[in-house]
């Protein structure tokens, strides 16, 4: 594809991109190079939580550019420290470090636990995943991801990540043994297709860890920064875990994610952690900006009503056009279908004229939403009009 004098092609090839150009965002709302709109229910993978291009990032990033932009990861600089604070004061966890990456967040947490196991538990290292889990695409953490194929993919794996079945404790026992340093888990697992790990197995979990000297890490790159209706996924069920990671919407658009732990946890020495980009100012007060925002008064119980409503105008075309169900915590929820028609309705959805809708389907029997957390029920009920009408022209699969 041609943009101007230069070629598309000119960018390595990973996946099949539409052939369309898009230059501009405003809250739900993207616009290509001919000024189609398009209604964005995927916001960047659940990343813009704030919707496109929201004020206060812009603000965030003026402001910091104009005064500090990066003075090294060597030297503390203020937003690094501000948002840290806010992070410790807002959830059960004592110390932070920032990452760039999802993936880079849960290195961190696979390093720290395995550091742990040496200094701690004998030189355990392995840690219980699950499958169909999903934990980013840098070595260890597809070895960590419970992803079909992604065993054999880019071959040998790294080592020590056995597969337990989510909500099923007997699973993880099973697993247990004198190398286990950790059970690694998403609240809501995303890419596997929404599913929610259920409070009782949360909470077992727990129990379980404790009782074996178990570390529990919750992957809250997807479930937390308010995509639950909780500030942080794992709330939901009361329980504390031992290191917990964020990404996608704590930086609401841009690179930002962070590695949480208790304090006695955190066995890190000079040398064993770090990285060029790693809390820099531009990217911290970006973070400051979006947090303070999720935690002002309201916006987390409107986080869980706007979920509702959408769960609820799930459900409607679930009776209307026959399908499975609905379900999902927060704005994390997916639509299953009674067929795989998931891939060519977000074809459609895409082609849909004169606007666009942008949807994702994990699964070909599933379409998921991840809407901004500030979108409006008027948005839904747009998105709901668009995909009852794709429901009856796109021709069943
Ligand atoms: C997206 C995601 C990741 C990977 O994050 P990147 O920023 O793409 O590296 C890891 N874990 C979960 C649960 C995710 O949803």
């Amino acid at each position: 594809m041609q943009y101007g004098e230069f070629d598309a092609n000119s960018l390595m090839y990973i996946t099949n991109r539409p052939e369309l150009v898009f230059v501009r965002g405003e809250g739900s709302w993207l616009f290509d190079a001919q000024d189609k709109p398009y209604l964005d229910f995927i916001q960047g993978w659940a990343v813009n939580c704030l919707g496109h291009c929201p004020g206060e990032i812009q603000d965030a990033l003026v402001q910091q550019a104009r005064q500090l932009i990066n003075p090294s990861p060597a030297f503390y600089n203020g937003p690094m420290i501000e948002l840290a604070g806010l992070l410790t004061r807002h959830s059960s966890f004592d110390r932070v470090f920032f990452a760039n990456t999802g993936a880079e967040a849960n290195e961190g947490a696979i390093k720290l636990a395995r550091k742990w196991g040496r200094t701690h538990k004998n030189g355990a290292y392995e840690i219980i995943t699950f499958d169909h889990s999903f934990h980013g695409r840098t070595l260890a953490t597809m070895s960590a991801s419970g992803k079909a194929g992604w065993d054999t993919l880019f071959a040998p794996q790294v080592p020590g990540f056995p597969k337990a079945e989510l909500n099923d404790l007997e699973s993880v026992k099973a697993l247990i043994t004198d190398k286990t340093v950790a059970v690694m888990l998403e609240p809501v697992q995303g890419e596997g297709g929404v599913i929610p790990a259920t409070v009782e197995f949360l909470q077992g979990l727990r129990e379980l860890t404790r009782a074996h000297n178990v570390l529990l890490i919750t992957d809250e790159v997807q479930t937390g920064m308010g995509r639950t209706g909780r500030l942080l996924g794992h709330q939901h069920s009361g329980i504390e875990p031992d290191i917990m990671t964020l990404g996608k919407g704590i930086g609401g658009g841009v690179p930002l994610a962070a590695l949480l732990a208790r304090e006695e946890v955190c066995c890190f020495v000079p040398g064993d952690q770090g990285g060029t980009y790693n809390g820099n100012p531009l990217m911290s007060a970006v973070g400051v900006a979006v947090l303070r925002r999720l935690l002002a008064p309201g916006f987390l119980d409107q986080v869980t009503a706007t979920g509702n409503y959408l769960a609820e105008c799930l459900n409607g075309l679930v009776a209307k056009h026959g399908l499975v169900g609905e379900r999902g915590v927060g704005l994390l929820r997916a639509l299953i279908l009674d067929d795989e028609r998931g891939p060519k309705l977000v074809q459609a959805a895409l082609e849909h004229a004169p606007t666009g809708l942008l949807l994702n389907s994990p699964r070909p029997n599933l379409l998921r939403f991840m809407p901004a957390l500030n979108v409006t029920r008027g948005e839904i009920d747009r998105m709901i009009t668009i995909l009852d009408h794709l429901l009856v022209s796109v021709p069943r699969a």
